[in-house]
């Protein structure tokens, strides 16, 4: 692996892209705007990729706009950073394009990080890539002005569930407080991330609530939506985000799981856990994340694809016991 010299790259490339994964959240926006927003301050060209359109709630986030969900009619070259993917198969159809790029730089916190970059500063202990972007950027000397701030402050919230998760370490509440120095309202951002929804999202919830299951243990509870729910209350399918976390709220639960069954045959699965490491069980499925929050997709029939990983969780945590 090369050596990651971000002063050394600079002076050696002009033309920078950063690419985010598929379905993006708050950490993968604001990190990779705030990293733009640094790399400008340097002059230099910075291409925004992200394979899915960018949800609703982030448009108060600066430089959103300059977003492109398909690639730019120019050639394509110079430095990739890739944001916040565990591996290539997160940029969806971006993958495709990523030999183009004379480097790639992975800069992620998964645990399930593939290393698929020319350069990797990958680090699981991180609560968000944007502590990994603010600790690149402070270490060398950019300024961390308002909008950097901001954005970052975005990515660390939205990753730590507004700093509740167990990933919440001091470091965490270090960075977070320096960026409050920079004039960051975290009642304003709470309010944008987590306390303020479109009705449709509510009136999601209310269908969705009502396909709860729980397995006989009552330790795995799950919530099976399908794409026509969603066409029924008008709703996007960013606005499922958070909707697994009512499972795993639920006291005597150990682990939330929410299938979302897509009209191409798909099944999106969300995994949430109290204890047990879940990223070994997306992993499984082909797909990757932290112990506590996970997620893969299947392909099948979807009353088959529900029983398939249910029973696979309880097997699991027969072992675990
Ligand atoms: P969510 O349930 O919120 O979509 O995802 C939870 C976590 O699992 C996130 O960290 C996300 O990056 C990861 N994740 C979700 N879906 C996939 C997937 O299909 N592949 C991989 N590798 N990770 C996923
Ligand atoms: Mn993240």
């Amino acid at each position: 692996m090369k050596e990651f010299n971000l002063s050394s790259l600079l002076n050696e490339y002009d033309n920078f892209t950063i690419l985010t994964h598929i379905r993006p959240d708050g950490d993968a926006i604001g990190s990779s705007l705030a990293l733009k927003a640094a790399l400008r301050q340097e002059d230099k060209k910075v291409t925004l990729l992200c394979p899915s359109s960018i949800p609703a709630k982030y448009s108060f986030l600066p430089g959103v706009e300059k977003f492109k969900n398909f690639f730019p009619g120019e050639e394509i070259g110079g430095l990739a950073f890739v944001l916040d993917c565990s591996d290539l198969d997160r940029l969806d159809f971006m993958k495709e394009k990523m030999n183009k790029f004379d480097l790639v730089v992975n800069i992620d916190h998964h645990k399930t990080n593939e290393q698929f970059g020319n350069v990797n500063l990958v680090d699981p202990t991180a609560a968000s890539t944007g502590e990994l972007i603010f600790l690149l950027l402070r270490d060398n000397n950019f300024d961390l002005n308002y909008e950097i701030s901001l954005n970052l402050y975005v990515a660390i919230s939205s990753d730590t569930g507004s700093f509740k998760f167990e990933n919440t370490t001091p470091q965490t509440m270090k960075i977070a407080g320096s960026l409050l120095e920079k004039g960051v309202n975290p009642a304003f951002v709470s309010q944008k991330l987590f306390d303020e929804y479109p009705l449709s999202t509510i009136l999601l919830l209310r269908d969705s609530l009502k396909t709860l299951r729980l397995n006989r243990s009552g330790e795995i509870a799950w919530m099976s939506v399908h794409e026509e729910m969603l066409k029924k209350s008008g709703s996007k399918p960013e606005e499922l985000d958070g909707f697994v976390n009512y499972l795993k709220n639920i006291s005597e639960v150990e682990v939330g799981v929410f299938f979302y069954h897509t009209a191409d045959g798909g099944t999106k699965i969300g995994f949430r856990s109290k204890t047990v490491d879940v990223s070994s069980i997306a992993q499984t499925f082909g797909g990757g994340g932290h112990s506590r929050a996970a997620g893969c997709t299947i392909y099948g029939n979807p009353q088959e694809v529900v029983k398939k990983t249910i029973d696979f969780i309880s097997k699991c945590l027969i072992k675990s016991h």
